[in-house]
């Protein structure tokens, strides 16, 4: 099967399979508070930094606060997430930088990258969330899924962006991401996958697959 076919059914089957995909990370509809969440989902879960941004925000008050908090009190906040020391420098880095621009986010990638502590994976997330603007966000899921299923060859976030967006219609990128997001979260685990019970075994090559 070509790789567009393989889309066209993928574009189907993925908003009946999972109608409320959406973003999972917390943040009361303050996009400051996305942003800060979305930095420490770097290399876990969105449960997991769920669990940490209450108190951090307790703890903290406000964006103001958060930048001047003293550092050893986020790293401590931080620490169940890993890699506790950068990820508490770059969310104070960020929280300066809003504090300092009134806490209003720029709405372009180009512009949000700029933020300290903000990289590309980011950006997106707050341009499909805040901005609702198409955008195709390279987590650690859409990466796996997109080879598995062989929609790209490439292993580089930015490159798997750019190849999903000459694949997909603009109106699905941010859809897209998010339902494949959830299909890799309860059927294409990262270790063993559960092939024999998903609904794209038929048509996936299942690219560096190993079945145990
Ligand atoms: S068939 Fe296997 S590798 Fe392909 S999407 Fe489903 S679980 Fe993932």
């Amino acid at each position: 099967m070509r790789r567009t076919e393989r889309v066209a059914i993928l574009l189907e089957m993925l908003p009946v399979m999972y109608p409320n995909a959406r973003c999972l990370l917390d943040y009361d509809g303050k996009p400051e508070k996305l942003l800060i969440a979305t930095i420490l989902s770097a290399r876990t879960t969105d449960a997991a930094v769920n669990r940490v941004t209450p108190y951090l925000w307790k703890k903290v008050r406000n964006i103001e606060g958060l930048s001047q908090s003293r550092k050893e009190l986020i790293e401590e906040i931080v620490h169940p997430l890993g890699f506790f020391r950068s990820k508490a420098r770059s969310i104070q880095e960020a929280a300066a930088w809003l504090t300092a621009h009134k806490e209003t986010l720029p709405g372009t990638i180009d512009e949000l990258v700029t933020i300290p502590g903000v990289g590309r994976k980011t950006a997106n997330v707050i341009i499909g969330e805040v901005f609702q603007k198409p955008a195709i966000v390279v987590d650690t899921h859409l990466s796996r899924l997109s080879l598995r299923l062989d929609l790209t060859r490439n292993t580089q976030p930015q490159k798997i962006e750019a190849d999903l967006k000459i694949l997909l219609p603009k109106a699905r990128w941010t859809s897209f991401s998010h339902q494949l997001g959830f299909h890799g979260r309860q059927v294409c685990l990262s270790r063993n996958p559960k092939c024999s019970n998903c609904e794209f075994n038929e048509f996936c090559p299942k690219k560096d697959v190993t079945l145990s």
